[in-house]
């Protein structure tokens, strides 16, 4: 169990939730995330599962009985501070089609110091295994904390493009670029088109020129984006499958699954 320490407006669009008591938690770097567990509605305790493997935590969830089950959502570390037991996480408020807030949203905006929520350490997802001369990192919001972990974790000398697409120029976010990385900001209030997060970002795909040598892809953020500019780099630029990952980490119109 962990619970929220501190909680912070950070941007228009993401609060900040500093969770504690997480003191055997070490920091991996890159897009490390994790699964936290809250509580529905009415509900106040919640059972969490005892395992930690991939599938056991999940089979647990599923026989734990349906008014002890708690809402399951993943989010990514965007700092762990293991000598306080702190971790950062950037959670995006944000409305369903018919403006209802999702519970992992209504949870960050309502949080105060002392909620308790369960947390799953799920390891990090950008784990490029092939030689490659440059890489492509596109995200929209949800992904912005992986893509700056990311970033913020290659080496001097990497060379690449990050295409991030933010609600607006004041969920921009500053951290460390290596020089030949070039970042480039998509904000969707200051464009027609933008009305489903990510297509902006999908766009700036299909108009980006690639760079020479052999490119390695990780493509995050709404399901359409991930699977949309996987595509193009697939058909268009003619990238070997295994040079991109591509993970949806959220689909438009459909609640997450747990
Ligand atoms: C590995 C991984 C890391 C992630 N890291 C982060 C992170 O650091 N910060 C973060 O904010 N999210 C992150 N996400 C995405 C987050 O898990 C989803 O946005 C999740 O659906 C939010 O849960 P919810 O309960 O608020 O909404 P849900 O109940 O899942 O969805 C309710 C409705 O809201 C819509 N919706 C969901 N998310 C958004 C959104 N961002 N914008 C607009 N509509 C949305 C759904 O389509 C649905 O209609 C990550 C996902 C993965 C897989």
């Amino acid at each position: 169990m962990a619970h929220v320490r501190h909680v912070e407006r950070l941007s228009p669009s993401f609060v900040r939730l500093t969770l504690g008591g997480l003191d055997q938690l070490a920091p991996r770097g890159h897009d490390h995330w994790c699964r936290l567990f809250f509580a529905r509605e009415g509900q106040d305790a919640f059972q969490l599962p005892t395992r930690t493997g991939e599938v056991g935590w999940y089979l647990q969830y599923l026989a734990t009985p349906r008014a002890r089950r708690p809402w399951v959502r993943a989010y990514t570390c965007r700092n762990v501070r293991p000598d306080t037991g702190e971790v950062d996480i950037d959670s995006v408020i944000h409305e369903d089609v018919a403006g209802r807030l999702g519970p992992a949203a209504q949870f960050a905006l309502a949080a105060s110091p002392g909620d308790r929520l369960g947390f799953l350490d799920q390891g990090i997802g950008f784990t490029p295994d092939h030689p490659h001369d440059w890489t492509l990192l596109v995200g929209d919001e949800t992904a912005l904390p992986a893509v700056a972990g990311v970033i913020a974790s290659l080496p001097e000398d990497a060379r690449g493009i990050a295409i991030i697409e933010v609600p607006t120029a004041g969920d921009r976010q500053e951290f460390r670029v290596p020089p030949e990385m070039e970042v480039r900001w998509i904000h969707r209030d200051e464009s027609a088109g933008g009305d489903q997060p990510g297509q902006l970002a999908l766009e700036a795909v299909k108009a980006t020129v690639p760079l020479g040598g052999e490119v390695h892809a990780h493509l995050i953020g709404e399901s359409g984006l991930a699977t949309g500019a996987r595509r193009h780099l697939v058909q268009e630029w003619g990238v070997p499958k295994r040079n991109v990952d591509f993970v949806g980490y959220w689909r438009h119109g459909r609640p997450a699954t747990t």
